[in-house]
């Protein structure tokens, strides 16, 4: 295991692309001087903790032997004289042909490490090939970049995506020996044309699979598969031994595992990582408690007219009523989250529908946040601190955990800075996976060559771009995973500067648990990265792609390990594979269909009715929230509604309109039991893990007034309910230990809900998902357990690891949810413990100190 220290690498982008960031002139302001100037802008501290991430030297090493002369002189040209020690390891493992995963941090350089071994081969054997894989189009043109550069004789590196022209694709199947693409076209496009590949398959040395964290869930199964298939037909054509594979992660918990079952291949890991990195000062930051007077509408975004006291970044910084943490609310109309949106569609196209929660009835029902204490959002916090610190001059990277967020951020961010200095906006920018190809291409030029100060993204930016080196990162919402906060924290830094990392804590169970449980976060390793290749959802399409590209035989069946013999046998069953003395073969003319990225089904266009502008993309899952009509969209910071939603074509048509409010959209959910996996006899309490089917459907939107939050109304929907089989953990427990524990019987229902939004925010803490990759039920009597029941299911069908992990972890993950809803400061509930932004039950009825009950008769009789 690494310590935090070690995974939370920063700077000096060696080996990479040599820092863009030296390109760039800004002011340099020491971090804690920048820090002490936004923790002045509310009168009470928001910084509940201070981690300072020490620099660390880097430990070089001598290149390897059989390095080429001509390898060395290119790199030296390029600024590398020495590979650091890991790259090295690395490298001369896989020179050895073992398969190896690099795990290190962001920017350590662990291009070299594949590069080294890739391109000594090129060199050495004229005939060896190389093939790249990244998780985005935008990583492998970086990457092209990058080898092109180089400059070597006869290595032709060439990307082969869905952009390259038809015309140049079959001179780069012939010649090119660095092929650089991503599953998606390895999947459609390679290995269904396998014959018209088989001389470059036949002398393939290497498989690189950068970033490889990224595939994870259901994706990661399917990525799995699909490299079996690119084993399977390697073997086929070509050495028995078939390719050497070389993986690159994130940090992450047990990369060799992970890589291995990525791979099915068994993996050496080097993880402990040589480069050097800045320090960083690393602020968890908790935004204020609002006054719970409703008619004093969250405080706006740096709009205060410019003071004479100080810099520019004073005169944005308006300091916030004086607002404590015990402030007594005082009845009234209730105050409504600022951004409570709908679900934020994880940013990218890995993402598959952001699933539902909550109790099936009563969806549309308003908010019922009586006594609530609100936090101010962390939305307008990040757009806040963003504007404070590019006023000042400081290059900084805001992450934002949803499209709509980052566009929000930047638009507050931008508004309140022309405020100050009329023009400054425009030195504030968006970014996104959506946009199209052009416009991410001209923000990283601007960000990279400083006519950008700031930038508010989504994690797309994590991928795709060799950015590092800024000032200041500022992270809006735990992203997660350890693993991410650190790789998002790993942008800030230059070469021998210290550098600011702030991690803005949203109103919800997690957040709020993480920044007053700072061990959680600096004492704990990182997690390990949750795939299964063994999903029949997974497992049964893929052999049928298989089955398709040449008939499998029983040997194949090895290849794609436990299930295979039964999802094949099912496939005969259903008519797609007949059997053949010589094997099982692919009934069908048309090729099957299969989308790696899970369920969320093709992306819907966005399109601009009067232009036929085509503004950007949204995956389909995340389509019935974001583009129902009526909605309110963001592109850009231009603010669009939607006429209308054609999920036949997929494409939404979009007309330019600012109305003054945002649409929220509601969904109901029901659930039923299929089977039972695996199940804890616990006396009054049971733990189950099982198959199950939820049925949900996006019924009504909200309108809601931006400045105030104020619901305007509900209007209903029209769209197609969703149907997914998938894998939950669910507690019961018997109706006497609840009167027994003092849980009223008329506050049993908001007890379990309570608990069960806890819950699912706490999970994250066990399972490398977020909570938009889960969802849950309450109910005081289920029809299928008969009893007072809490599910937690898999936001995917098959499921995707993350019940099986909460089970496995139960009383770890339920006893951090109970103490996380015990701590908070709140009365009677708030979003910071027991409230959900994505409950379709408008978060009514809520007990919280239900809640605390239910868990305590849970905990006290389930096993450790
Ligand atoms: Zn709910
Ligand atoms: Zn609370």
């Amino acid at each position: 295991m690494q310590d935090v220290t070690s995974a939370a690498s920063v700077s000096a982008g060696r080996g990479r692309e040599p820092g863009p960031a030296a390109a760039h002139t800004a002011t340099t302001v020491a971090p804690g001087d920048l820090l002490r100037r936004l923790r002045q802008r509310h009168a009470t501290d928001p910084v509940t903790h201070v981690e300072r991430v020490p620099p660390r030297t880097g430990v070089p090493a001598p290149w390897p032997q059989w390095v080429p002369e001509q390898l060395r002189a290119a790199y030296a040209g390029r600024g590398v004289t020495a590979p650091w020690r890991h790259q090295a390891e690395a490298a001369g493992l896989a020179y050895d042909r073992q398969h190896v995963v690099v795990a290190t941090g962001t920017a350590s350089g662990k291009s070299l490490a594949y590069q080294l071994p890739a391109l000594a081969t090129l060199l050495a054997d004229p005939r060896a090939t190389v093939l790249y894989l990244a998780p985005t189009k935008a990583l492998a043109a970086d990457q092209l970049r990058a080898v092109a550069e180089l400059d070597l004789d006869d290595v032709r590196p060439a990307c082969y995506d869905g952009d390259t022209p038809r015309a140049e694709r079959e001179w780069i199947r012939r010649h090119s020996r660095f092929v650089l693409t991503n599953p998606d076209m390895l999947h459609h496009g390679i290995l269904p044309g396998h014959a018209q590949w088989s001389g470059f398959l036949r002398r393939l040395a290497y498989v690189v699979v950068d970033e490889c964290h990224v595939y994870r869930g259901v994706f990661g199964s399917h990525v799995a598969h699909v490299l079996r298939r690119l084993r399977r037909q390697c073997a086929r054509y070509g050495r028995a031994a078939g390719p050497t594979f070389v993986l690159a992660s994130a940090t992450s918990g047990d990369p060799a595992a992970t890589a291995g079952r990525l791979t099915g291949l068994p993996v050496v890991a080097v993880a402990e990582d040589t480069s050097p990195r800045a320090g960083v000062t690393f602020a968890l930051w908790e935004p204020p408690l609002l006054p719970p007077d409703p008619s004093a509408s969250p405080s706006p975004s740096v709009t205060s007219a410019p003071s004479a006291a100080g810099s520019v970044a004073a005169a944005v910084t308006a300091p916030a009523p004086r607002r404590t943490r015990d402030a007594r609310p005082s009845p009234g109309p209730p105050p409504t989250r600022p951004d409570a949106g709908p679900p934020p569609t994880r940013p990218d196209a890995a993402a598959a529908a952001a699933p539902p929660s909550g109790p099936p009835e009563d969806a549309g029902a308003p908010p019922t946040a009586d006594l609530t204490q609100v936090r101010r959002s962390a939305l307008r916090e990040t757009a806040d601190l963003l504007a404070d610190t590019v006023a000042a001059g400081v290059r900084t990277l805001a992450f934002v955990r949803s499209r709509r967020g980052a566009e929000v951020v930047a638009n507050n961010a931008r508004r309140g800075l022309d405020e100050a200095v009329p023009g400054l906006g425009d030195r504030v920018a968006a970014y996104r996976a959506g946009y199209l190809r052009e416009e991410r291409r001209e923000l990283e030029r601007a960000l990279l060559h400083g006519d950008l100060l700031g930038l508010a993204s989504t994690n797309a930016l994590e991928l795709g771009v060799d950015l590092v080196g800024l000032d200041a990162v500022l992270i809006c919402g735990y992203p997660g995973t350890r693993a991410s906060l650190w790789q998002q924290a790993g942008r800030a830094g230059r070469s021998g500067q210290e550098a600011l990392a702030v991690l803005v804590a949203r109103d919800d169970p997690l957040d709020t648990y993480l920044v007053h449980h700072p061990e959680a976060i600096f004492g704990a390793p990182v997690e390990a990265t949750v795939l299964d290749p063994a999903n029949a959802y997974v497992l049964g399409p893929q052999l049928a792609c298989a089955a398709a590209e040449a008939p499998l035989t029983e040997a194949d069946l090895e290849l794609f390990g436990a299930g295979a013999k039964e999802a094949v046998e099912a496939l005969v069953e259903a008519g797609a594979l007949r059997q053949r003395p010589t094997g099982w073969y692919w009934r069908h003319r048309e090729r099957p269909e299969v989308d790696l990225r899970g369920e969320g089904g093709a992306p819907v266009c966005v399109v601009e009715a009067a232009t036929g502008r085509l503004l950007g993309t949204a995956d389909g899952g995340s389509s019935h929230f974001l583009l129902h009509p009526g909605a309110v969209y963001l592109h850009q910071g231009v603010s669009y509604v939607v006429d209308a939603l054609d999920l036949d074509d997929g494409c939404a048509l979009v007309r330019p309109e600012e109305p003054d409010w945002s649409t929220h959209a509601r969904d109901v959910t029901s659930l039923s039991v299929v089977s039972v996996r695996s199940y804890v006899d616990a006396g009054p309490v049971g733990l189950f893990l099982g198959e199950v089917d939820v049925t949900s459907q996006v019924v009504s939107y909200q309108r809601r007034r931006i400045a105030t939050g104020e619901v305007i109304d509900t209007r209903p929907l029209d769209l197609p309910a969703r149907e997914l089989r998938t894998v939950a953990v669910w507690f019961t427990l018997s109706p006497e230990s609840l009167v027994g524990a003092g849980v009223d019987p008329a506050d049993v229902p908001g007890a379990l809900h309570a608990a069960e939004h806890a819950a699912i925010g706490l999970l994250p803490l066990v399972a490398t998902c977020d909570r938009w990759d889960i969802g849950g039920i309450s109910t005081a009597v289920h029809p299928d357990t008969e009893a007072p029941t809490v599910f937690v299911y898999d936001g995917h069908s098959g499921g995707a690891g993350f019940a099986e992990r909460a089970y496995g972890m139960a009383a770890a993950w339920l006893r951090a949810t109970r103490d996380a809803i015990e701590e908070c400061g709140c009365e009677a509930g708030c979003p910071s413990c027991v409230q959900s932004p994505k409950c379709g039950n408008g978060n009514n009825p809520l007990s919280k100190s239900g809640a605390v009950r239910v868990l305590d008769v849970v905990l006290a009789n389930l096993p450790e």
